[in-house]
């Protein structure tokens, strides 16, 4: 199996090439040429634990590596590293199951493929020969700055850059990624939006710095690779539950934002997972749930920020993996890509649109429904949510009353509500005022919910990064950094 690009298919790569590139040359995305058929293989791979089934999916969806390899690779990422030996623990809450992906080391869902994509990274320079260093651009919402710099900090022959949207993350977040330690990780904020941060890394991509980057975000098929996993496991908890019967679908409500993680559950189903619909949840910012509703993607309305964060988004990269896999035409997806660059909008032919449709439910939902869910859920089933969850969480209910009598629901949650303490706080009629510490321990007083280990001691935490740059100066700091011989020296 090879990888090509969406816009090009002569345009191909190896799985460490394009681990080691993140998008391709022509600003494409890589994707599986053709997508491994893992059906026969289910009756046995839903029986393993998380490593089994990593290591299985994993060296099925990247063939440079050797089982070996992959077993080993899995090990030294995920053994010890999380809150619960399983690494993703499925919930059941009421009627329906939530996916808990947050029990890593920085509590985002982020953790999952980030802890082990410093080793795909390091494994993928061993086998193309590669001996300079890799720089590692990410732009981030919130959560995958935090989350790829844990995995990266000090891992030899890598450097990273993170740029995260001045005044766009919770207080949380952002003390998480400023005093972030390590000798090869620099964070620095831009004043812009994500889509403008993400906009500019992928033209510094484009353009020939004399470089060699690759990208920590899910643009790299090596960090959604490991969001598949994920999808097995829950279906694996319930077969094991005895919710379903193996071949029985699963329904999966997912927060969305650069469409990776709910990319990751369609790559699932293509690969043979009986998952069913795809909830797409989107906070105010609901670009994705109008296009999945009318076909047209517009990004040219406002953008607003929101008490999710991390789904502030009008460009989801990954919607461009998705419209490849299921047209299977690169030349409609270079054209609509093109549309998406001049006119900030495109349309979707009709029969493409209807097959988005038998795949995809949209759902949307504004910063009080949010809230209003996170009060439901926590007095109807005692479990605390974040706003992101909150989101999907809504989602599934209302697709559930469009749709009664379905199959199960797995929500996806994909952060710690410690990270968004003040929303979460009014979302069970508390009050917010006071910083995002102090937000913390309110939220404990309150909910008795522990407190992850890693967020416990931010208050005290230095800060080590308190750099600020304009979009437009973007390359010439990727750049200087990367002129300079040491960093937090
Ligand atoms: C990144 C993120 C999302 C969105 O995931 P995408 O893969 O970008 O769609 C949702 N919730 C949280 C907490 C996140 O960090």
């Amino acid at each position: 199996m090879i990888y090509q690009s969406t816009r090009d298919p002569a345009l191909t790569a190896s799985a460490a090439e394009a681990i080691l590139r993140g998008p391709a040359p022509d600003g494409g995305l890589y994707v599986p040429s053709s997508l491994p058929d893992l059906r026969p293989a289910l009756p046995k791979l839903l029986t393993l634990d998380f490593q089994g089934m990593a290591a299985a999916i994993l060296q099925a969806l990247l063939p440079d590596f050797t089982t070996d390899e992959m077993t080993a690779l899995v090990r030294s990422a995920y053994t010890g590293r999380f809150e619960t030996a399983d690494v993703t623990p499925t919930v059941p809450v009421g009627d329906d199951y939530i996916l808990e992906l947050f029990r890593g080391p920085t509590s985002a869902f982020k953790d999952v493929a980030l802890s082990i994509l410093p080793y795909l990274m390091t494994a993928s320079q061993q086998k193309c020969g590669v001996t300079d260093p890799v720089l590692i651009l990410t732009a981030t919402s919130g959560d995958t700055g935090k989350a790829a710099m844990a995995g990266f900090r000090d891992v030899p022959g890598t450097r990273i850059i993170v740029f995260y949207p001045h005044g766009g993350v919770s207080e949380v977040q952002q003390a998480q990624m400023t005093t972030q330690e390590g000798g090869n990780v620099c964070v620095c904020a831009v004043r812009g939006n994500f889509d403008d941060a993400q906009t500019a890394v992928k033209e510094i991509f484009a353009s020939d710095l004399p470089l060699r980057l690759s990208s920590a975000n899910s643009i790299n098929i090596g960090r959604l690779a490991p969001q598949v996993v994920y999808y097995f496991k829950a279906y694996a908890d319930l077969l094991r539950l005895g919710r379903v019967k193996l071949g029985d679908p699963v329904d999966f409500a997912v927060p969305t934002g650069n469409f990776g993680d709910i990319l990751a559950g369609y790559l699932a189903k293509r690969m043979g997972l009986p998952v069913g619909t795809l909830i797409c949840a989107s906070n105010r910012n609901d670009v994705l749930a109008d296009f999945l509703r009318t076909g047209v993607y517009d990004k040219n309305r406002p953008f607003y920020k929101t008490v999710s964060p991390s789904m502030d988004i009008l460009v989801s990269s990954n919607l461009e993996r998705l419209l490849y896999l299921m047209s299977g035409d690169a030349a409609l997806t270079a054209a609509l890509m093109a549309q998406l660059r001049t006119e900030g909008r495109y349309e979707v032919p009709a029969d493409l649109l209807a097959r988005l449709q038998a795949d995809f439910f949209p759902g949307r939902c504004d910063d009080e429904q949010t809230k209003a869910a996170i009060g439901d859920v926590w007095r109807a089933h005692h479990y605390l949510c974040d706003t992101h969850t909150a989101v999907a969480w809504r989602a599934a209910q209302a697709y559930k009353a469009a749709r009664p009598g379905a199959a199960p629901v797995v929500v996806l949650s994909t952060a710690s509500p410690y990270k968004f303490p003040a929303a979460v706080l009014e979302g069970l009629g508390g009050s917010s005022s006071g910083d995002g510490f102090d937000l913390i321990d309110r939220l404990h007083a309150l909910t008795q919910v522990p407190v992850p280990e890693n967020l416990r001691g931010l208050r005290d935490k230095t800060v080590l990064h308190r750099d600020v740059t304009d979009i437009a100066d973007m390359p010439a700091y990727v750049l200087k950094k990367a002129g300079e011989k040491e960093w937090n020296a």
